[in-house]
């Protein structure tokens, strides 16, 4: 599904063409020729982490791993499914007896999709759909939001409904709470649509206000590595709901109505009520880290601005320090990562994604990227952990249609 990349590769260069192939295999499959191909990418998150179910600001940006959608239509009302990436056939499915909650397992993604656009109102009539994909999935890196927005635009054009690329990512999102019963926020999919190449995405994640923040690695003379630990410890299944139930606790002792709404000059009077209050010390922890990263977010961009990517690093380690000791979603494996490659001379590190594992964003100067890369391999090793796989995050483009 994915291929291995050195860490001063530029990004994956497929022997073959991707286009090409799926037109080919869209035809075997279904037996007529695709009406287009769109594409989706997978982000990683450089800042702002746990921040986008307060209502607060996130900074993504899209990679050039993406999943690719042939699609046509049709008029009978049936779905047809199929990923070239998952063994198994084709799945088949009725429009009109789509509902929440239904199993299909990786094909809820994209039926929930249809599922969304079809409660809205959206005359969706039935499509043959196949999807291949280059995005690692279960690396937190979103393969889920990708293979949702890659539907939802695809269908979009073909039947004109007329939404916007940030109207498809809310279409994504609900597919994915409502339909697939996964309690994500808006940040994955507003990536995956609305990226631009060459830029991370600011994003409020209130109101969907957005900003492209010029974030040219390359020609800074800069890399940012991805190393995805290939790790997925159990415990994150549950910690993300606490983490949010603890988040809307500490709002509620607060009187606000999400943590947003608390400004980082008011953080110490914040936790100083909070102590006051008799609030669990978990939560304290928590709002500490929620306003600690939402300010962390700015001051990314403000640097990214002024023009000064290097110094993001040290905030990407204090982001990494908040995550591991106040919201503690952090594991060994992503502190070695974040602990080797500092060692070795990167210029920071953080975990990114949910956590429990999953992958960390390393920014690091070009010349030592195999160097840090190298280094954090050792340490794997050493540990006695899975190789790690890293390969370099490009700033890329967003949702597209292809041909
Ligand atoms: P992430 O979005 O971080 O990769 P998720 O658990 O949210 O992880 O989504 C992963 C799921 O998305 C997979 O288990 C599978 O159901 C679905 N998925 C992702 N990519 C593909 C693909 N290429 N083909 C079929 N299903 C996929
Ligand atoms: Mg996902």
């Amino acid at each position: 599904m994915t291929t291995e990349t050195g860490a001063t590769t530029g990004t994956d260069e497929p022997t073959t063409d991707p286009v090409a192939e799926l037109t080919a295999s869209f035809t075997e499959l279904y037996g007529h020729a695709p009406e287009g191909i769109w594409a989706a990418p997978g982000r990683v998150n450089l800042i702002g982490e746990y921040t986008d179910f307060n209502d607060g600001f996130v900074m993504p940006l899209a990679l050039p791993h993406t999943a690719l959608a042939a699609v046509s239509r049709r008029t009978d009302g049936e779905l047809r499914l199929h990923s070239t990436d998952v063994p198994g056939g084709v799945v088949q499915l009725r429009l009109d007896e789509l509902a929440p909650h239904q199993g299909h397992g990786w094909a809820a993604y994209p039926a929930g999709v249809v599922w969304a656009l079809r409660e809205a109102g959206h005359p969706v009539t039935g499509a043959d759909i196949q999807l291949s994909s280059t995005v690692p999935t279960g690396a937190g890196l979103s393969s889920s939001a990708a293979l949702e927005v890659v539907t939802a635009l695809a269908l979009n054009d073909l039947f004109g409904l007329g939404l916007s690329l940030p109207e498809l990512a809310v279409t994504g999102r609900r597919a994915e709470n409502a339909f697939v019963g996964v309690p994500c926020g808006i940040m994955d999919q507003m990536a995956s649509a609305c990226c631009t190449e060459g830029h991370a995405l600011y994003l409020d994640t209130r109101d969907l206000t957005r900003r492209q923040v010029p974030f040219d690695l390359s020609a800074r003379g800069l890399r940012l590595l991805v190393v995805d630990t290939q790790v997925k410890h159990a415990l994150g299944d549950g910690a993300y709901a606490e983490r949010r139930a603890g988040c809307e606790a500490g709002a509620a002792a607060l009187g606000v109505a999400t943590l947003r709404e608390v400004p980082y000059a008011a953080l110490g009077e914040a936790l100083a009520t909070l102590a006051a209050s008799g609030a669990d010390e978990s939560v304290v922890r928590y709002v500490r880290h929620v306003v600690g990263d939402n300010e962390r977010v700015e001051r990314v961009m403000a640097l990214l601005d002024a023009g000064d990517a290097r110094a993001v690093g040290p905030v990407l380690d204090a982001g990494h320090a908040s995550l591991r000791d106040d919201l503690r979603v952090s594991c060994p494996e992503l502190d070695l990562v974040v602990s080797a490659a500092g060692a070795a001379g990167a210029l920071g590190a953080r975990m990114t994604g949910g956590g429990f594992g999953g992958s960390a964003v390393v920014l690091v100067e070009e010349e030592r990227a195999e160097q840090v890369a190298e280094a954090v391999r050792k340490a794997f090793a050493e540990a006695g952990h899975t190789a790690p796989r890293i390969f370099p995050a490009v700033p890329s483009a967003g949702a597209r249609r292809l041909v």
